[in-house]
């Protein structure tokens, strides 16, 4: 056997047909290909499900049992496998706990510096630990963060406190508080609070000396309303009810907990200090400062730790990804930005002879940004690992050892092997991809006329500084920028200020049973179809009504548990997986019996089902470059790019009012030949009166924009400004990434 090559045979997953392919070992191999031709059934369906699973059979039945267990790809022959690691685009740590520090281990390194040559001298590195009790802040338990009483909610001003200015429950009249407040003659019951002095209203609020102050008692006597809600709902954290975490939810905030300012750690661990300054202040750095501070740090003690950190930064950096810190919370990472960080990660990983899988690693990236990508997927090899990349990128085909297209199609019209070779070799062929590149829309020289704006004034989230724009309407708007440079905070401003449709990448649904033909609403339509082609009655060609088969109800799987084996879905024997009876199935529409009906793609049911509810239905979906999906395909299996294609084409089918309508990256897992489809859709939108911003790197997506907002110059702090806001065609400006992008690529 030959041990430098992963072989496969007649790979029959999902569109696959029969692929036979031999992948060297030890190389940097680029899978491309149409959306929809096969490159993830091949990749993650295939080979990394079959390497894990193989990883999986060396356990014991009961180590086996759990572990995560993947369906077995259907494959006659694979051989050479590895120990497999995907490094996908999911989002890392969804806890509040986990931070970039943390996740990148950067922190555990940073903690061992400050206990060996911090001063004052400290003790254990667990003293800097914010999710130990030893260095954890007692006011957040390590958090950061807590819940603080909003109290600008409490009051209405405009009312006396019998009129019941205090607004929370209890504390209106007749209310169990009330008495308390209103009635004792403490206060002047009667006067809207507005009029009050401000010493009285605090007495109110905070009891304390101002009460005192105003003959109502020793400080003590009187509880203030800010403080009884505290003292009710805020420090007994135990089983609250539904009602008064309704409440807190109405008169409080998440804020920077007060006693460390959001360091997370006690007052202790705050004081110590490396060269001047405390951890605190390091994890606020952005990582690319950061790095030098650290490397001065001269002492034998620590010379390991210190090395190991600034070479976990410098990969941070080089990825991409220097402008965060390393207090950022991994939850409010991008999944570009996550999957970037899980790749450092395995890069100070001593592993060798891995498998790296990984998918579309340039999402979320500038063109100026994907030469340092490369230089990372390169290092990832050269340390002895197979690294594996589903990607649409030319310049990452370009990089690579060897590029294989699967296709030449979507779905059935693809699944095989159309090219194998290097990249100069690529652009000589007639595939797909070759031709893709070789074609190049041009830049867009005559806008089309705004009807409006929507304006943002005074723009200050995350690192905008103060920005003032006006987003045109009725017009395609790109904002650009390399990865950190405010796009998304521009966009959550718009968003936030205007009424504005967000088209996201989460999943359309998670029911597993929903399928393009419940989403789009044509079930009815189908079976109605059938009954009068056939004259039956429309209820048995339903799998849930009449023609579905009793042994399992309609299911197509019946459920079987193993000894010693994990819970099973077994093909139902009686139907073989199709959920009709066979009188359902004894009746067709143009040779279709209606189980065929889900094994029709979109594009092929507009022709084939001669219906005009049903095509009217499907066009949208066709329209976005979705015609391969299966009518009868889970949408739970989509991607996140797909996910988006089919929320867009919802917003296609209900053409309502002219609205807004923003897109994060549409063009996640597109080919090149997908994005033409793209714009075409995005120009169908603009056609009806919408208003469409698009956050984006694709250079063809930006080349078609109308108006162009280009953000930057550099991530984080270096961020945050406008550096060209017009049409396209005149951002020549190559001083700034995107301008250069725009003139040097072909
Ligand atoms: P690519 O990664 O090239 O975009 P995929 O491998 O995701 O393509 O899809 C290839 C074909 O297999 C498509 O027709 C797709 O609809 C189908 N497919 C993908 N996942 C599944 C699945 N879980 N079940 C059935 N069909 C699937
Ligand atoms: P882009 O969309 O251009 O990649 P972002 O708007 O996501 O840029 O980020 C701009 C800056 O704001 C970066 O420094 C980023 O680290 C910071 N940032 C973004 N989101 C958050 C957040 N939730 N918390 C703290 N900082 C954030
Ligand atoms: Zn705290
Ligand atoms: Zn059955």
């Amino acid at each position: 056997m030959d041990h430098r090559t992963i072989t496969l045979r007649g790979a029959r997953t999902h569109n696959l047909a029969g692929l036979d392919l031999d992948i060297p070992r030890g190389r940097l191999v680029v899978v491309v290909g149409v959306s929809g031709s096969g490159k993830s059934s091949l990749v993650f369906d295939t080979i990394a499900a079959e390497a894990g699973n193989q990883l999986r059979d060396t356990f014991p039945p009961f180590a086996r049992n759990r572990l995560p267990s993947q369906p077995r790809p259907d494959v006659e022959h694979i051989a050479g496998l590895s120990p497999v690691i995907v490094v996908d685009q999911r989002r890392v740590g969804g806890n509040a706990r986990s931070t970039v520090g943390t996740f990148t281990d950067a922190w555990s390194y940073l903690r061992l510096v400050y206990s060996r040559v911090g001063t004052p001298h400290v003790g254990e590195s667990n003293h800097f630990s914010f999710n130990d009790p030893a260095g954890m802040c007692p006011g957040c338990d390590g958090l950061g963060e807590r819940i603080v009483s909003a109290v600008d909610r409490f009051l209405d001003l405009d009312l006396s406190l019998r009129q019941g200015a205090i607004q929370l429950p209890g504390f209106g009249h007749g209310g169990y508080w009330y008495d308390r407040y209103a009635d004792i003659g403490d206060f002047d019951a009667d006067t809207p609070l507005r009029e009050w002095s401000e010493r009285e209203r605090e007495a109110l609020l905070y009891g304390g000396e101002a009460a005192a102050e105003l003959g109502r008692g020793a400080p003590g006597d009187y509880e203030g309303v800010v403080e009884r809600f505290e003292r009710i709902y805020l420090r007994t954290a135990d089983n609250l009810s539904d009602a008064k975490r309704e409440t807190i939810r109405r008169f409080t905030r998440t804020a920077t907990c007060p006693d460390c300012g959001g360091d997370r750690l006690n007052e202790a661990s705050r004081a110590v200090t490396v060269l001047g300054h405390t951890i605190g202040e390091l994890a606020r750095l952005e990582v690319a400062e950061l790095a030098p501070v650290v490397r001065a740090v001269d002492a034998p003690a620590v010379a390991p730790a210190v090395e190991a950190l600034v070479a976990r930064l410098e990969a941070m950096d080089a990825i991409g990804l220097g402008y965060l810190t390393l207090a950022r919370g991994t939850t409010t990472l991008s999944g570009g930005e996550s999957q970037r960080l899980k790749t450092v990660k395995h890069l100070g990983s001593s592993l060798t002879e891995m498998l790296y899988v990984l998918d579309e690693p340039t999402v979320g990236l500038h063109p100026t940004d994907i030469a340092s990508m490369n230089g990372l997927l390169a290092r990832l090899r050269d340390a002895g690992n197979s690294v594996l990349v589903v990607e649409h990128d030319p310049d990452v085909m370009a990089a690579a050892d060897q590029i294989v297209e699967i296709g030449p199609g979507a779905g059935g019209d693809g699944g095989r092997l159309v090219f194998q070779g290097g990249y100069a070799e690529l652009t000589r062929a007639d595939t797909p991809t070759a031709r893709a590149i070789a074609r190049r829309a041009p830049t867009r020289t005559r806008p089309r006329p705004a009807t409006g704006a929507l304006t943002v004034r005074n723009a200050t989230r995350n690192n905008l500084r103060g920005l003032t724009v006006e987003i045109p309407t009725g017009v395609l708007t790109v904002l650009t920028g390399v990865a950190g440079s405010g796009k998304s905070s521009l966009a959550a401003e718009l968003v936030e200020r205007h009424p504005v449709r967000i088209v996201d990448q989460r999943p359309v649904s998670t029911n597993r049973r929903s399928t393009p033909v419940t989403y789009t609403g044509i079930a009815g339509a189908v079976r109605s179809l059938f009954a009068r082609h056939t004259g039956a009655p429309a209820a048995l060609f339903s799998a849930n009504s009449l023609g579905g088969c009793p042994d399992c109800q309609g299911l197509g799987v019946v459920h079987a548990d193993l000894a010693f084996m994990e819970r099973r879905e077994l093909v139902c024997e009686t139907c073989r997986g199709r959920r009709f009876t066979s009188e359902a199935l004894a009746h067709t529409v143009d040779g279709l019996t209606i189980a065929d009906v889900d094994d029709l793609t979109v594009a092929d049911a507009v022709e084939r089902l001669p219906d005009r509810r049903i095509a009217a239905g499907l066009r949208a979906l066709n329209e976005v470059g979705l015609g391969y999906l299966r009518l009868g395909q889970s949408l739970a299996t989509l991607s996140g790019g797909e996910c988006q294609r089919v929320k867009i084409a919802r917003e296609l089918r209900h053409a309502e009012e002219p609205g807004a309508y923003l897109l994060d990256e549409p063009t996640t897992g597109l080919h090149l030949s997908d994005v033409t489809t793209l714009l075409r859709v995005l120009d169908a939108l603009v056609e009806r009166g919408h208003t469409v911003v698009v956050i984006e790197h694709h250079l063809e997506v930006i080349r078609h924009a109308d108006w162009l907002i280009d953000l930057g110059p550099g991530p984080g702090r270096h961020g945050g400004t406008v550096l060209y806001e017009g049409p396209v065609a005149d951002h020549t400006d190559q001083a700034t990434p995107t301008g250069r992008a725009l003139a040097t690529s072909p």
